[in-house]
């Protein structure tokens, strides 16, 4: 179990009389004392991070105000077969330095920050509910900039979220690599969707060196399973390494023989996508281990997107769902982020990017079906 320390803690002036940050000093204080130190705002910390060395910045917990709204709709709805989909961003930056991670290029900084006025967010859930932007059985995806359970010992975020979505009948997904997600404790667990990340074990130990073990992660998904979560598995990105058609029917086999298929919400599986800025700031970042990501080659899929060749792709996706199809028949599968016309000839339902094979009406039924341990709608993979 990896949880983050922080070895400085930084608060913005407009943060520090918010019962958020109240309650990350006084947690930090009593089980890791660190300097605090008080800046006049964000700006000014990223300026003064810019000064420090990677390693360095990632030792470093910003406590801050948050400038911009917190919620924003899905970027890729197709993705999914809910109704709504919304991004709701409570902090920034992950501990665990995965190779391919995206965060390496969406952040200027590496620092772990956490957004403190978290009574404004409740506020725009509840005007959102109102306004009749989020519906009953909306997803929140709340953890698309960083891993929330490394910080959770200190912010208790995701389970103040989940109440927040109980109040507006949504759900919450967090996705994680952390088997500290089956240690949440909400009241109605139903209300929320913990996402495991999973990669082959060979895959996990060349590009996931700092996230907790894939099979502790399988062992944590089975917890929440018992506490009566949903689980998502998300098989992203696919790494195809020398072997990897055993690797990851092993990790299927492995995943079957642990979690109850009836409590998976769903899988969703794609391979490595890339701009050249990020294949650099990997090299950069991760040497002669980050670059071996890109051994197998790569082709253009978008302006200015990268991924690997296509023949590969498909023989990924042919190989995972016919192995999804064998230990999950009853569970939905997404692919993500991919090509139109790469998902139109896989038979999959058109999208963007990417699109369920099957919709099933999620809305107003999903309490229902968590109630009863339903899976979605039987989908052949
Ligand atoms: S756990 Fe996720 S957010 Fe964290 S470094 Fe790895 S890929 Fe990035």
């Amino acid at each position: 179990m990896t949880r983050f320390e922080p070895s400085e803690i930084w608060l913005t002036e407009p943060a520090s009389d918010l019962w958020m940050a109240r309650r990350v000093l006084q947690r930090a204080a009593k089980a890791c004392p660190c300097p605090v130190r008080v800046l006049p705002s964000y700006s000014d910390a990223v300026i003064a991070a810019k000064g420090l060395s990677r390693e360095r910045q990632k030792r470093v917990l910003i406590v801050a105000d948050r400038p911009e709204q917190w919620l924003r709709p899905e970027r890729f709805p197709g993705l999914r077969d809910r109704a709504n989909t919304f991004v709701v961003t409570t902090g920034k930056g992950c501990s665990y330095d995965c190779s391919y991670c995206y965060l390496q290029v969406r952040h200027d900084i590496a620092c772990l920050t956490v957004y403190a006025d978290v009574d404004d967010l409740a506020r725009e859930l509840a005007g959102a509910a109102d306004a009749g932007a989020l519906t009953p059985g909306s997803l929140l995806n709340a953890a698309e900039d960083g891993e929330p359970f490394a910080t959770e010992w200190l912010t208790g975020i995701a389970e103040w979220l989940a109440d927040q979505a109980l109040r507006v009948q949504c759900v919450v997904e967090l996705r994680t690599k952390s088997s500290l997600a089956s240690s949440l404790d909400v009241s109605v667990s139903g209300q929320v969707i913990q996402g495991f990340s999973i990669s082959s074990l060979a895959a996990a130990a060349a590009f996931e060196p700092r996230a907790d073990p894939v099979l502790d992660r399988l062992t944590a998904a089975g917890e929440c399973q018992e506490k009566g979560f949903m689980i998502a598995l998300k098989l992203e990105p696919i790494i195809p390494l020398q072997g990897w058609r055993k690797s990851y029917r092993e990790l299927l086999e492995c995943a079957r023989e642990m979690l109850d298929p009836h409590q998976v919400d769903h899988f969703s599986i794609g391979t490595l996508r890339f701009r050249h800025s990020l294949r650099e700031r990997i090299c950069e970042n991760h040497g002669t281990g980050g670059s071996r990501l890109f051994e197998v080659g790569s082709e253009e899929v978008a302006p200015g997107r990268f991924s690997y060749p296509e023949e590969l792709r498909i023989a990924i996706y042919e190989f995972v769902t016919s192995q999804l199809s064998r230990c999950f028949p009853s569970v939905p599968a997404y692919l993500s982020l991919e090509t139109h016309s790469l998902c139109s000839w896989l038979g999959m339902t058109s999208g963007r990017f990417g699109a369920p094979r099957e919709t099933a009406a999620w809305g107003a039924s999903w309490p229902r079906r968590v109630a009863s341990s339903l899976a979605p709608a039987n989908m052949e993979v």
